[in-house]
């Protein structure tokens, strides 16, 4: 299932496991976010034929994070196309930690990933028409990255930031202390409108984002007390 949420953009529903990915044709080059689960990989293919594309047209994978739900259908992606990541996702894929990837828990191996270009913050990727900057913003996992496109004000959130300010699970390479400093650079910029991993699209993202902050800190806090009480028992 897809929709053309701007021109030429795409949102794809593969359905669950699955995340939701996001396709870009460009000028120059067609980017891909986050192929979703290895399982979904046939509903894939049959969505970018729908769109009218195929894998064979992709230039790049780009990947949120090291969640299987994101990257798994890289697995029949990385020798076609490159595959893109923050650096801090990409040493977890490619050392099949799956303490954080989540591969087993999905029935799949964790081993035999690749990862062609690792990111650094702050890193751009120039589609012609679409900028593409990255921001690093770590808290759901270490490596997770938000897409953000200056011109058109519009941010590919991953598990970052979702509608409504639901917040997300903090895994074990993640912290709420990062998370809520990611949120909380997010909520110094422009966004018109939140492409997610997960869930509903949102143009209220201002609002999103500053709920999830509240809501993060709440949990922080209780993280914390609960800390100190088990500290104080021993
Ligand atoms: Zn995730």
């Amino acid at each position: 299932m897809y929709q053309e949420i701007v021109p030429k953009m795409y949102l794809i529903k593969t359905g669950k496991p699955s995340c939701q990915s996001y396709l870009i044709l460009g000028d120059k080059m067609n980017v891909l976010i986050d192929p979703g689960i290895n399982q979904n990989f046939e509903i894939l293919k049959k969505d970018l034929k729908e769109v009218g594309t195929d894998i064979n047209s992709l230039n790049m994978v780009i990947n949120t994070h090291e969640h299987v739900d994101h990257f798994g259908a890289n697995i029949y992606l990385h020798d076609k196309v490159p595959i893109i990541t923050h650096r801090y996702a990409a040493t977890k894929i490619v050392s099949a930690d799956d303490e954080v990837l989540l591969c087993r828990a999905h029935g799949h191996d964790p081993h035999g990933y690749h990862v062609h270009v690792w990111l650094e913050n702050m890193n751009v990727i120039d589609l012609g028409n679409w900028f593409l900057k990255i921001f690093h913003t770590p808290g759901h996992t270490s490596g997770s990255l938000c897409i953000y496109e200056p011109r058109k004000k519009i941010l590919i959130s991953g598990d970052t930031v979702f509608a409504r300010g639901t917040i997300s699970d903090i895994s074990s390479s993640g912290s709420y202390g990062e998370y809520i400093n990611s949120l909380a650079r997010l909520n110094t910029m422009k966004i018109n409108l939140l492409l997610p991993g997960h869930g509903k699209i949102s143009s209220n993202v201002g609002e999103d984002i500053e709920k999830a902050i509240e809501k993060a800190g709440r949990k922080h806090e209780k993280f914390l007390n609960q800390e100190k009480m088990s500290k104080n028992y021993k």
